[in-house]
């Protein structure tokens, strides 16, 4: 779907340096955090969710909603272009994988069940592969 590259190239001993091992797993390593367990899941505080790997600005806590998925779950991104869109066929399942346009980054999914009057979409995001920027 997309086809710019990631703009930050570090490389794997690099970004292992800089992440937590929970952070590098996620981020690095396209691991998805067990549901309910992620740190932002009931956080209600308003304010910008940044790349927890390289700080872009990536969803607003103004489009975040409680899926009950046990993920932070937003409606949409804080810019389109600032997440990358691709299809991804692993685990047999058909998913569209959301990722940091900056860095690369594995953030999550996007699925189309979201709230209908918000357009519909549920970007089901890894609290692990977020910052939270209280406003
Ligand atoms: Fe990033």
């Amino acid at each position: 779907m997309d086809v710019m590259e990631p703009t930050i190239a570090k490389t794997d001993a690099e970004w292992r340096a800089q992440l937590t091992p929970e952070q590098y797993d996620i981020l690095r390593r396209k691991g998805t955090e067990r549901p309910f367990t992620g740190r932002y899941v009931n956080e209600k505080s308003d304010g910008t969710y940044v790349c927890a790997a390289c700080g872009t600005e990536l969803f607003s806590s103004d489009t975040k909603f409680e899926s009950h998925s046990g993920w932070p779950s937003f409606t949409e991104p804080v810019n389109r272009e600032h997440v990358i869109l691709e299809s991804d066929h692993s685990h047999g399942m058909v998913r569209t994988e959301v990722m940091c346009r900056s860095c690369g980054g594995h953030l999550g999914h996007v699925f189309e069940d979201g709230p209908s009057d918000e357009g519909g979409m549920r970007y089901c995001i890894n609290s692990g592969a977020l910052q939270l920027e209280r406003s």
